[in-house]
């Protein structure tokens, strides 16, 4: 079976809080609105199709949340920029409160974490990498412009229109981040182990992987290979070459 890759960006409301002094030293007395999911942007790898899902479109918001839970439910794989550190724990936030149970285990993919451990860039940021790695155009996003719009009752049709253009576009931004970095990820979710298939690249599935050396330890050698289609390193898992590649 082919496993399910999800790439997914949440976008986050701000805390609104009560309190008094100056900026530099305000003091919060009371929290008046939690942080609350806006909205996100999702695709799963190998497909076209950009989604985009707004809690304007549901009837309530523990529904809008129940959706993004039934998503990462589906895969196998969650790809995002700061996965470990916000996307995934912030969806757990999300569901707990609303009384959702957890998704089924996935298994997820970092592109910050990725970036922030095996290269040295000037800013790790998504828009940054995109720039950087010329990956899409230039533009300059004002999430924080259309929140408060964004967050009421009634939002305007430029807000939600914006919103959706932005979200979606981040989602686009990381596949293609993430398709660049691939072959440098060291400790990737093995695809070939998901799909229980042998002779096949842990990284990308491709079964055009190439001899290249071997991986020697005292015990003996293991075979090497590269992946002709993602450029990616892999070895034989055992010594006795049975056909289960994992990451070298
Ligand atoms: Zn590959």
């Amino acid at each position: 079976m082919k496993p399910k890759i999800l790439l997914y960006d949440i976008e986050v409301s701000r805390d609104i809080v009560a309190g008094y002094g100056p900026t530099y030293e305000f003091k919060v007395v009371k929290t008046i609105q939690h942080q609350q999911l806006m909205c996100f942007a999702y695709k799963w790898l190998g497909d076209k199709k950009v989604s985009y899902v707004s809690r304007h479109d549901f009837p309530t918001y523990k529904k809008f949340v129940q959706f993004l839970a039934y998503l990462q439910n589906e895969a196998d794989i969650v790809i995002a920029h700061n996965a470990n550190r916000f996307d995934n724990k912030m969806a757990n936030r999300f569901f707990l409160k609303e009384g959702i149970p957890p998704p089924s285990p996935y298994k997820s993919i970092d592109t910050l974490q990725v970036a922030r451990s095996k290269f040295k860039f000037q800013s790790n940021s998504l828009r940054a990498l995109s720039d950087f790695l010329e990956l899409g155009e230039k533009e300059k996003i004002t999430y924080a412009d259309l929140e408060d719009d964004f967050m009421t009752d009634e939002p305007s049709r430029k807000t939600l229109r914006l919103m959706k253009k932005y979200t979606q576009m981040d989602v686009v931004l990381l596949e293609r981040i993430y398709l660049k970095l691939r072959p440098f990820i060291s400790n990737h979710p093995n695809v070939a182990d998901l799909a229980q298939s042998d002779h096949m690249c842990p990284k990308c599935q491709s079964y055009d992987v190439e001899k290249r050396g071997f991986i020697r330890t005292r015990s003996g050698q293991r075979q090497r290979y590269q992946c002709r289609g993602c450029s990616g390193w892999s070895s034989e898992a055992t010594k006795k070459g049975n056909g289960r590649l994992v990451n070298a």
